[in-house]
This record gives structure tokens, sequence and C-alpha cells, in this order.
């Protein structure tokens, strides 16, 4: 068993990057990703105690793509931290990050909600603030009665504390993956709210856009929806992949290997990946 899509401390998880190995290791995961949004900072770590544990750590990272009407998630694999189009082009969407939380602060300040960028830092244990601890500190300070209700009302897309943030295309995402080394996936595919045959022609034209395989075996979909995927996934020549989406606290339902229980996403499919490498 393997779990391609992880979250640490680094972006939205509540786990340091270290523990993912070990969470892996014991869920009897013989390779574990960690997939951070934007960043690529919990990878040494990560590797570092994998290697003790005798996991293999697939490097990775996932980002946010425009895709009209809505967006996207791609997941990248096999791109280290250091130099390269990809690390470069992870660098301004950082940055971007750390404007659009203020952004954010002052929206929800003058909405009457006091959240600080200290609160903020506090809150995601250091750089990577993001929403979800937006909404972790609306729900402690009692303003909202869960993180979803948080996004529902202030931090979703059109909600008065929303800003949106910079986005790339997925076949930029995949063009810099491949110069980087690396490989694109599509993230968690029914985000995209699609019906069968708008989400056949999304995928040919993502697979078109130069993506490498397709998230079937998500943690949260039901067997009929991942067989239903990796189908399309089949059917475009995809790698079909998958992954839990564990982010401890912050989603607490997921666990790393298992998903909601259920989840077993096959050894193989690293080395499948691998192969798709340039
Ligand atoms: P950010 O990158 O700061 O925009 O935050 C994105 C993260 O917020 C996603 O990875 C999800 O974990 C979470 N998220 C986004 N939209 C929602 C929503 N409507 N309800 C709950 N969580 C959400
Ligand atoms: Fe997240
Ligand atoms: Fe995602
Ligand atoms: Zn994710």
């Amino acid at each position: 068993m393997v779990d391609l899509h992880t979250h640490s401390t680094v972006s939205d998880g509540s786990d340091p990057p270290a523990r993912i190995p070990e969470l892996a290791a014991s869920a009897g995961c013989t390779a574990v990703a960690l997939t951070d949004h934007d960043r690529l900072d919990g990878l040494a770590e990560a590797a570092a105690r994998a290697e003790e544990l005798g996991v293999d750590l697939v490097p990775g990272c996932e980002v946010s793509c425009e895709w009209a009407p809505g967006t996207l998630h791609v997941l990248v694999y096999f791109v280290e931290p250091g130099e390269g189009p990809l690390q470069d082009e992870l660098s301004r969407l950082q940055a971007d990050r750390v404007e659009r939380n203020r952004q954010m602060v002052d929206r929800l300040a003058a909405a009457g909600l006091p959240v600080t960028l200290e609160e903020l830092a506090a809150e995601a244990g250091g750089e990577g603030a993001g929403r979800p601890h937006m909404a972790s500190i609306l729900v402690r300070k009692g303003v909202v009665g869960s993180v979803q209700e948080a996004f529902d009302i202030y931090l979703g897309r059109g909600r008065p504390g929303y800003v949106s943030k910079a986005r790339l295309s997925p076949r930029t995402v995949a063009e810099l993956a491949r110069g980087s080394g690396g490989v694109a996936v599509l993230a968690h595919p029914l985000s995209l709210q699609l019906g069968h045959i708008e989400l056949a022609s999304a995928v040919a034209e993502l697979a078109g856009a130069g993506l490498s395989g397709l998230e079937a075996l998500y943690g949260r979909y039901s067997p009929e929806e991942r067989a239903v995927l990796a189908d399309v996934a089949h059917r475009h020549d995809l790698v079909v992949t998958g992954g839990s989406d564990h982010h401890g606290t912050y989603k607490p339902d997921l666990t790393v290997g298992t998903g909601r229980g259920d989840l077993s996403v096959p050894d193989t499919t690293v080395a499948a990946l691998a192969e798709r490498r340039p």
C-alpha cells in the first residue's frame, strides 16, 4: 500500500513533516508522498525520517490552478527542493500567499472579525498559513461553530473575507513540473463538479496539456466513484494514482494510508508514475 497525497505543518496539515512517514509506516505503507500546498520545505525532514523507517518518501507538492469557471488542484511528484523552473514558480506563489493573507486579515477586520497575522503564523506554526488556519482561529474564538461554517460564511469564494490567490494553468504546472524532472497529476477530480461527459472531456484536455495521472483512488471517494475515475484514467492513458489527502486535525476523517478506512493504493503506482518522468 502507498499514499501519494498528504499535508504537514509546512502547509495546512497539523502533523510535522517527520510524522508523515511514521504514520505511513504504522499503516503498512511502503511509500508515501508529502504534497504540501505550494511548498517543498518539509521534504528533507520527511525523507530523513522515512529512510530510518524503511519507507520510500516520494517528493511532491500540490498546486492550485485556474480552470474556468472554477479552479482545480494539480499534484506534482519527483521534484526536490532547490533550483529549477517549478521551484522558482513556487517561491512566487509563496510570496503571493503572504500578501493575500494580509489582505484577507484586513477584510476580516472590516467585517468585524479580529484575526491578526501573528495569530495566523502561530496557528500555522510558521509559514504556509492559509484559509484553514483562519477558519480554525474563528472556531476557537467562538465566532463560528465549525471550520465548514467559517468557509461558508466568511472564507469561501465570494464571501466577505475572501481574496483570490495567484493561480497557474494546469498546462503551465505540467510544463514546469517536467522542466524540473517531475510529473503532474490531477488531484481529487470530482472537485471539478462535472457530470460524466464533461469530466471525460476535461480529462482529455488535461491529458493533452501534459498531465500524467488522475487521482482516482481518493480518500473521500466511494468505491463506485473510484472505479468510474479509474476507468476515465485508463481511457486517456493516465496513471491511476491515489492518496488520502491527510491533513491531521484539519480533516480529521482522513488517515495516512487508509483514508476513511477503506483506501488501499497499490505499491505499483509509484513505479508507474516514475515511468512518466521526462
Ligand atoms: P487556501 O490555499 O488558503 O486557499 O486554502 C485552501 C484549503 O482550504 C483547501 O486545501 C481545503 O483544505 C480548504 N478549503 C477550501 N474550500 C473549502 C470549503 N468550502 N470548505 C472547507 N474547506 C475548504
Ligand atoms: Fe489543504
Ligand atoms: Fe487539494
Ligand atoms: Zn491536498
